[in-house]
């Protein structure tokens, strides 16, 4: 007997019919003698569609007023599934009992829409689990300490889940999705991309930092920070496919490095067009620009993602960065505001038709020349590179967006990831 925790995602549970399935998937873990924590996405398309109503009354602009308000509004899908899949279990004729964040609790801090779980506090749910109960705990949202709804960004059921399986020392995390495992890229821009069988915690996390859409970043952090062991498979499989099966399929996420060392140099491309390129030119070259440009943008809690810093002319130099696109115009609108004046300049500029595109592997760490290949295998298809970043295990460029799918193709080819056994 184990204690193993569920995760579904919005389309696995997009219908009743739906919730009944996953429902039977429960009940066949549970009657083979584990017991069981589930944690649900909204339906599919409910959180949009509640994000969607907010818009139509007031503009995204003025998006950082109401941002409490908007985790109120957002929260509600993810209780209207527990809901539901609790009555669907009690239905199958198990025992089951359903929970919203703060009910748990899942304390969280206060940044509303990215908040970030502190802790889970695990009395209810194990006291719950001793009863023979299975336990279903909304995905996605939590409570601060001044009792306010809060939700960890978009995709963060996965990383509610994760959370649960570390607060519990679950044996196992499965995450149910749309997708049969993790892929050495999508499979919608490159038909040949394989399955892997196991990914390394490292490049999944780098995947899931630059658009692989298979996991939640955070999750990913949280799995490899509490060493969660973790499984992404196809929620798509009959229900009652044998339990030895269902364990063995998807992409396992490992912690072993030395499983991987065989494997491929290079083990995925990953892509993202989530990212606006912003500018701000003719700045001073000289000690503290950088933290006077950057320091003002964490201030005000816009993650940055790729830096380059021109070489000076004059004593003068350019700064560029990416920031998410939903954070492109609160950055413009604070560089033009608040840190131009301070740097002498007026000249900001930015790009949102911008995508990164990156290789990715932990072999890349004992072997030369890997992006150098890269380079060459864009430079041959004429895509110019507008910034570069690495990592010990990856190489990321920006380019035009337009461009995104044929690099991507290139590079999985260039890589012989068609390949390769997973
Ligand atoms: N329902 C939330 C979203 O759509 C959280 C999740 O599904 O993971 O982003
Ligand atoms: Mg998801």
């Amino acid at each position: 007997m184990a204690l193993i925790v569920h995760k579904y995602g919005g389309t696995s549970m997009g219908s009743t019919e739906r919730i009944r399935n996953v429902a039977k998937r429960v009940a066949k873990w549970v009657r083979a003698g584990h017991q069981l924590v589930v944690v649900p996405s909204a339906m599919s398309g409910e959180t949009n569609r509640l994000l969607g109503l907010a818009k139509e009354l007031a503009p995204a602009k003025q998006g950082d007023a109401y941002q409490r308000e908007l985790d109120m509004l957002a929260s509600t899908g993810e209780q209207v599934s527990v809901g539901l899949l609790a009555i669907a279990l009690q239905a199958e004729g198990l025992e089951a009992v359903s929970y919203a964040g703060w009910q748990v609790p899942v304390l969280t801090n206060s940044a509303y829409t990215k908040a970030r779980i502190e802790s889970i506090d695990d009395a209810r749910v194990r006291a719950d689990l001793e009863a023979g109960k299975v336990v279903v705990i909304t995905g996605f949202q939590g409570v601060d300490a001044g009792g306010n709804i809060t939700t960890l960004g978009r995709g963060g059921s996965d990383t509610s889940a994760v959370a649960v399986a570390a607060a519990l020392k679950a044996a196992e995390c499965l995450i149910y999705t749309d997708v049969d495992g993790v892929y050495t890229t999508d499979p919608r821009v490159v038909p040949e991309a394989r399955r892997l069988a196991t990914v390394s915690f490292e490049e999944m996390l780098e995947m899931a930092s630059m658009g692989s859409k298979v996991l939640q970043i955070r999750s990913v952090e949280f799995a490899g920070k509490y060493r969660v062991p973790l499984r992404v498979l196809s929620s798509f499989t009959p229900w009652d496919i044998p339990i030895d099966e269902e364990s063995r399929s998807g992409t396992l996420i490992t912690f072993e490095e030395d499983e991987q060392m065989e494997q491929a140099v290079v083990s995925g491309i990953a892509f993202n067009r989530d990212e606006a390129k912003v500018s701000i030119l003719g700045v001073p070259d000289k000690p503290g620009i950088a933290y006077n440009i950057l320091g003002a943008v964490a201030e005000a809690n816009i993650e940055v993602d790729v830096i380059i810093q021109n070489i000076s002319k004059d004593g003068k130099t350019d700064f560029s960065f990416t920031v998410h696109r939903n954070d492109y115009a609160r950055t413009v609108d604070l560089l033009k505001s608040k840190v131009a004046p301070t740097l002498g300049t007026d000249r900001i500029e930015g790009d949102t038709r911008i995508c990164k595109v990156s290789i990715v592997g932990i072999g890349m760490r004992s072997h030369v020349g890997i992006a150098a290949k890269m380079f060459r295998a864009l430079s041959e298809e004429g895509i110019n590179i507008q910034m570069i970043s690495t990592s010990e295990i990856k190489t990321s460029v920006v380019i035009d967006e337009k461009y995104m799918e044929l690099a991507v193709r290139a590079l999985h080819r260039a890589f012989d990831l068609d390949q390769q056994q997973a």
